[in-house]
């Protein structure tokens, strides 16, 4: 039989809003101005689907219903952003609320049952008519259709009655969750300044600690610190991630370390043990055996049982590798410092660092002085630009949140592309900390693209060091390589924003494939000529050398199979409290054989890292997904030529097969045309391995 895929047709509806963007808003009264007038276009877009008698066709049916998610992701991701980012209180208390009554709107429409039967009616007579509707349609249809059944709407209406009240129940306690590790801040005293030896200088500075006069100058040789005023740290990731690594003191390490492990607790113990009884349940109504099994069935995973498969895999691919790491670090330490044997989980970050120097020459602090934030911005900006054909021009008519918030609009700039010189999408950067606002790196979608009618608009919310006055910010590498993995995401958002249906269009493949785009971006900073394009000194303007780049790369290469390990251990957790009864489940148990099975440093009692651990309310058991998505990155970035990164046809050709399809296609189908086969665990074992190659 031929299959007909003709080209999509124009559609009557409309979809373009004016009030598409929340930015412009001041006050809690606007916000749910605005997200009331989202939920009645939905309200009215269903009603108008519903209203339908007869044959039903796309125009009168998917149109509709479409537009209706439209204006529900729209809203949901929106608020969710505003919670995020809004510089008043106010906004963000009621952003939090509207969440949830966005969220209770959306899971009505996947429980309304004329919808389900109107959507099946007109899948059956597509079906019926090969040339009535394209591949994309119908897999969009396929999909939805599918995600309605996992929804229960074919249950009885006591059952369906139910799972609402359990939908409802898991959004406010997710909220809950990550609300309470928002708002925990833990403060840690510093009574002797000695304590912070070993700490950056900005850092020290930043608190009001120097070194005693007369005890000498320069970086490691300060026998003393003196503070004017009594030093207190928080738990804010960028007061205690400089601790964890550089700081000499292994009590302050260890007081940061417990405090960090263990905010939200005792209150989050029991709203995670509550959540997952609820997800339990739901699982149970809808016919699963557990909800690992209902997270993965629609995703390319498919089941809790082949997810364990696939994490004992890479177990076993980093094991080895990663006995030999913690052997060479052990025999480290026993020559630096025998007394700090057995390493602790706390004492993880800061002796992985001091070998990291020694081994390899190269200091993480040293190299700083190249990145500094704007340079670094720029930098971004243009290698993303010439890698994926785009330009980004500074969009003045565009209304941003806060003072800072930076807004670009990205031109294609592809040959040959169908859109060249046109305008295809709006990003904002909201880069740096401010009062009130989320203490993450991510990235968010604001607005779903759908061809001819809307362009895509994404933010990345991330909150590296801010430039003012004398100090140019200066970054770490990793810091680098984080933006550069978010504006991954921003790439697949804008590029992936063509789509007939809203519902396809940007990241929405399955949500275990959506962390390759930027995995793979992470390797591209491997590349010499790419960084020094833009890291150049920032009193100096000298590029970062040939020796330390090397040395840093190398450097960043180790212990690569122990954080493997690490990632394999969440994962595990992940999966564990959601393959098991909730009733029996102790956590802090779980906790501790993982810990065991997967960890080399001993466990620091008193680690109740489950408390804070926000992924289980966002990712439930899938966890996997970022070792899932590094495997298949990693053999996507294999396909590039090393010595030709961005100037070769293979960049053009990964935004062709893999981004610009957005989710119009099963994910595999996108693997399978990009790398012409299945993805293997080979690139990610010679990764791994590399630094003993
Ligand atoms: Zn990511």
């Amino acid at each position: 039989m031929q299959v007909v895929d003709p080209q999509p047709q124009p559609i009557a509806s409309t979809i373009a809003d004016p009030l598409h963007i929340w930015s412009g808003l001041a006050g809690a009264g606007q916000a749910r101005a605005w997200v009331e007038h989202h939920l009645a276009a939905a309200r009215s877009a269903v009603a108008e689907l519903l209203a339908v008698s007869g044959q039903r066709t796309l125009e009168d049916t998917l149109v509709p219903y479409d537009r209706a998610r439209w204006h529900l992701g729209m809203a949901g991701s929106q608020s969710g952003v505003m919670f995020m980012v809004h510089p008043l209180a106010e906004v963000r208390d009621a952003a939090q609320q509207l969440s949830q009554v966005i969220g209770a709107e959306s899971v009505a429409l996947s429980l309304n049952r004329e919808v389900y039967q109107a959507l099946e009616a007109l899948h059956a007579s597509l079906t019926a008519d090969a040339s009535a509707a394209d591949a994309a349609t119908l897999y969009y249809l396929d999909r939805t259709l599918l995600s309605y059944r996992l929804s229960g709407v074919d249950k009885d209406e006591a059952t369906r009655e139910r799972i609402r009240a359990l939908a409802d129940r898991m959004t406010a306690l997710g909220m809950s969750f990550s609300r309470t590790v928002q708002d925990d801040v833990r403060k840690i005293p510093v009574e002797d300044p000695d304590e912070l030896l070993g700490l950056p200088e900005d850092y020290l500075a930043r608190h009001g600690v120097q070194p005693v006069a007369g005890s000498g100058s320069g970086s490691g040789a300060v026998p003393h610190l003196a503070a004017a005023a009594p030093v207190t740290l928080t738990t804010d990731p960028p007061e205690m991630a400089p601790v964890m690594s550089y700081a000499a003191s292994p009590q302050l390490r260890r007081r940061m370390y417990l405090a960090y492990n263990d905010r939200a607790f005792p209150a989050n113990r029991q709203v995670l043990l509550d959540l997952l009884a609820a997800r339990e349940e739901m699982a149970t109504l809808l016919g699963f055996r557990s909800w690992a099994d209902l997270a993965t069935v629609d995703q390319m995973m498919g089941s809790a049982a082949k997810m364990r498969e696939f994490l004992n895999e890479v177990e076993v691919a980093a094991r080895e590798t990663a006995q030999r790491e913690f052997a060479e670090l052990e025999a480290f330490v026993r020559e630096r410092d025998p007394g700090a044997l057995p390493l602790t989980l706390s004492d993880a970050r800061f002796w992985e660092e001091q070998f990291r120097r020694s081994r390899f020459d190269f200091d993480s602090q040293s190299v700083r002085p190249y990145f500094p934030y704007d340079q670094v911005e720029a930098g971004i900006l243009s290698t993303a630009g010439r890698l994926f054909g785009v330009e980004f021009a500074a969009a003045p008519d565009a209304v941003v949140w806060a003072p800072g918030v930076k807004a670009f609009d990205v031109i294609d700039d592809a040959a040959g592309s169908a859109t060249h010189g046109q305008t295809i999408g709006r990003i904002y950067l909201d880069m740096h900390p401010r009062e009130g606002k989320s203490k993450w790196f991510s990235e968010c979608s604001l607005v779903s693209g759908v061809l001819g009618r809307q362009l895509p608009e994404a933010s990345l919310v991330c909150n590296f060091p801010q430039p003012d006055g004398s100090d140019p910010g200066l970054m770490l590498y990793s810091d680098v390589v984080t933006c550069f993995h978010e504006f991954g995401h921003l790439m697949h958002e804008v590029l992936g924003g063509r789509q007939r249906w809203a519902g396809q269009s940007g990241i929405s493949t399955e949500g275990d494939f959506v962390e390759v785009p930027s995995q793979m971006l992470e390797e591209f900073f491997e590349d010499p000529e790419l960084v020094r394009a833009f890291a150049r000194h920032y009193q100096t303007g000298e590029p970062i050398p040939y020796d330390v780049f090397a040395r840093m790369v190398r450097a960043s290469a180790h212990g690569r199979a122990l954080a493997t390990l690490t990632q394999v251990m969440y994962a595990t957790y992940s999966l564990e409290t959601h393959d098991r009864p909730a009733a029996t489940l102790d956590l802090d148990a779980l906790l501790r054989a993982g810990y065991d099975r997967f960890s080399r440093y001993e466990f620091v009692e008193g680690n109740r890292m489950y408390a804070a651990f926000t992924h289980l309310v966002g990712y439930t058991s899938n966890y996997y997904t970022y070792l899932f998505d590094k495997v298949m990155a990693l053999e996507f970035f294999s396909e590039f030529d090393v010595r030709n990164l961005i100037e070769s046809p293979t960049a053009l050709r990964y935004r062709r097969e893999v981004l610009e399809p957005g989710g119009s296609k099963p994910a595999r189908e996108l693997v399978r045309a990009f790398l012409g086969r299945e993805a293997s665990l080979s690139a990610l074992k010679s990764w791994i391995s590399r630094e003993f190659e």
